[in-house]
């Protein structure tokens, strides 16, 4: 059995308690229906363990990559997946298998897919603001969860939030732990990790990255949930680069059609190029828009000043964070 050997390189876990099995994977699981999923070095596949007879995801990770051996980024991923088992809006880690050639990871199987899917616009599938507040809470309470913790996912996009089901419409699942780092041992990042469209100033700048840069990805995110445009897509990599770098949003009327003023103020609090500046996830949590607090009470019927100061109560007293609901 191979060993799971103890080694950091840039904020990366590779200390892992999972038995990685050795005996062939087709032992126990047969592969069953289409591919879910595809990313750059990974294939996903729905399959049946035949003890059980329950349906899993696994995914096939080669361990070598562009000539390079890999298997501590595997190792990393698992490590995140293990230390995130106790939260629910994190995908679960159920077996690990190894082979010459690859690492296979038996999931939790998110049959909804992608919310992608549902971010596309003019589609009758397309999102309510009211199911994205729901899933945005989700979101949320999973990053706030790995934050505390010290990890960063670091690539949260639509593609790496998936559902339980799509119709109805059920709850979040959070993959893709590839590029996941440890923030209290991270030195730094000189590559430009994750997908331009949703990527934060301060990786562009080559700058310090932090539990923020996620935050930056959550406000793209939301954006592309409610309005189904890429705030700062351009035709070419480097067109999206610059209008990053410049940080100009289409927050107009038009984009935002039918989407409350809230939901607006949720994602200027997170498209902010300060990282310092942008709301954390328990922030975001207790931002009226997420947290059911949303209209303040309407104000009391007016009274004579004389009884004023006796009844009224400051309207401007922070808000209480609320704690998540489920
Ligand atoms: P990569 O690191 O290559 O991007 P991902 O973990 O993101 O790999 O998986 C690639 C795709 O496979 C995802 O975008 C998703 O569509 C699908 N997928 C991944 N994990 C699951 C899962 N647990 N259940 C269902 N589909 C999955
Ligand atoms: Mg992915």
């Amino acid at each position: 059995m191979p060993d799971n050997t103890m080694m950091k390189k840039n904020g990366m876990v590779t200390k892992i308690h999972t038995r990685i099995r050795t005996e062939p994977f087709k032992n126990n699981y047969d592969l069953v229906g289409k591919e879910l999923g595809r990313g750059k070095f990974a294939v996903v596949k729905k399959c049946i363990e035949k003890a059980t007879g329950k349906e899993h995801a696994a995914k096939f990770l080669r361990k070598r990559r562009k000539g390079e051996d890999c298997r501590g980024d595997i190792l990393n991923e698992i490590a995140v997946l293990e230390l995130a088992k106790a939260n629910p809006y994190v995908v679960a880690l159920h077996e690990v298998y190894e082979t010459q050639s690859e690492i296979i990871l038996v999931l939790e199987c998110a049959a909804g897919g992608e919310i992608f899917n549902q971010c596309v616009a003019d589609n009758d599938d397309a999102f309510t603001e009211k199911d994205v507040v729901r899933l945005a809470r989700q979101i949320l309470v999973g990053v706030a969860f790995l934050h505390r913790n010290n990890v960063v996912h670091l690539d949260l996009k639509p593609q790496n939030l998936l559902l339980t089901s799509a119709q109805p419409l059920g709850d979040i699942r959070i993959v893709d732990f590839g590029l996941s780092r440890r923030m209290d041992t991270l030195t730094e990042v000189r590559e430009i990790l994750g997908t331009p469209e949703y990527v934060a100033p301060e990786i562009l700048n080559y700058e310090p990255i932090s539990t923020a840069t996620d935050m930056w990805s959550i406000g793209v995110l939301t954006y592309v949930m409610l309005t189904g445009e890429s705030p700062f897509l351009g035709e070419q990599k480097q067109e999206t680069f610059l209008n990053i770098s410049q940080g100009n949003v289409d927050y107009s009327q038009e984009v935002f059609e039918g989407v409350s003023s809230l939901a607006i103020d949720f994602i200027q609090s997170l498209l902010r190029k300060n990282p310092r500046k942008r709301s954390t996830a328990e922030e975001c949590l207790s931002h009226p828009w997420l947290s059911g607090h949303a209209a303040p009470p309407p104000p009391p019927p007016r009274l004579p000043l004389a009884s004023l100061d006796e009844t009224s109560q400051s309207e401007s007293e922070p808000e209480s964070p609320v704690p998540p609901p489920e």
